[in-house]
């Protein structure tokens, strides 16, 4: 069973997030000051940890340092709207974030994708007649080889790594980029249409209105 730390000094949130989890099949330790945080991390090891920012004794960014070394991957729970303290996480070395208040269900496939991406090396991602190798990050539609740039190749396994999930705009451009995202969305909505011409996907790559995109289950 896979474990998960949760640090969170709002205990509701916290005892939330906990219960869903649980009930989907992960061993759950709640700290809720960033000091029972560190004993835990000390203690024992855990598979992914979500790390609230604004904690009392040892805040975050601290706890994060710590962790970092020890190669667990991180999910920060971030206040909403908070442009800085995404880009200092991500830029510190979390895996992901994810604004608070958040839908649990994002939440879980948050964990479940980072959980996919950590855990296993030789990895290969199957959707509809596209099969990614995510190591020597190779794609191919239908046995035919399909050229990505990298961006592109990002942007995908991205995608299906969050299959169902309607993704903001600002998040898969923070993610794949790697910079903040300053409102430009031409980069962006030009990866994707050149993602849906190269894999012939415009029915699995769907706009959602204001928000962004989500790809459609490809069974
Ligand atoms: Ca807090």
């Amino acid at each position: 069973m896979q474990k998960i730390l949760i640090v969170e000094d709002e205990e509701a949130i916290a005892n939330l997030v906990k219960m869903n989890l649980e009930a989907e099949g992960y061993h759950c330790t709640c700290a809720y000051d960033g000091k029972r945080g560190a004993d835990y991390i000390e203690r024992e090891v855990f598979d992914l940890i979500l790390l609230d920012i604004m904690l009392p004794e040892i805040d975050g960014y601290e706890l994060l340092e710590y962790i970092k070394p020890m190669g667990t991957p991180v999910i920060f729970l971030t206040a909403k709207g908070a442009l800085n303290d995404r880009i200092k996480g991500l830029k510190r070395g979390a895996d992901d974030y994810i604004a608070k208040p958040f839908q649990v269900g994002e939440l879980i496939a948050r964990v479940e994708a980072l959980l996919r991406r950590c855990g296993k090396v030789n990895q290969k991602l199957v959707y509809a007649d596209v099969e990614i190798d995510v190591v020597s990050r190779t794609v191919s539609r239908a046995g035919a080889p399909v050229e990505l740039t990298n961006k592109e190749f990002d942007l995908l396994v991205e995608l299906i790594q969050n299959k169902n999930v309607a993704l903001y705009r600002e998040r898969l451009y923070e993610k794949v980029w790697n910079e903040p995202y300053m409102g430009d969305t031409r980069t962006l909505d030009s990866h994707i249409q050149r993602l849906r011409r190269k894999l012939d996907w415009d029915r699995y790559i769907k706009t959602v209105f204001r928000i962004g995109y989500r790809l459609e289950d490809g069974e």
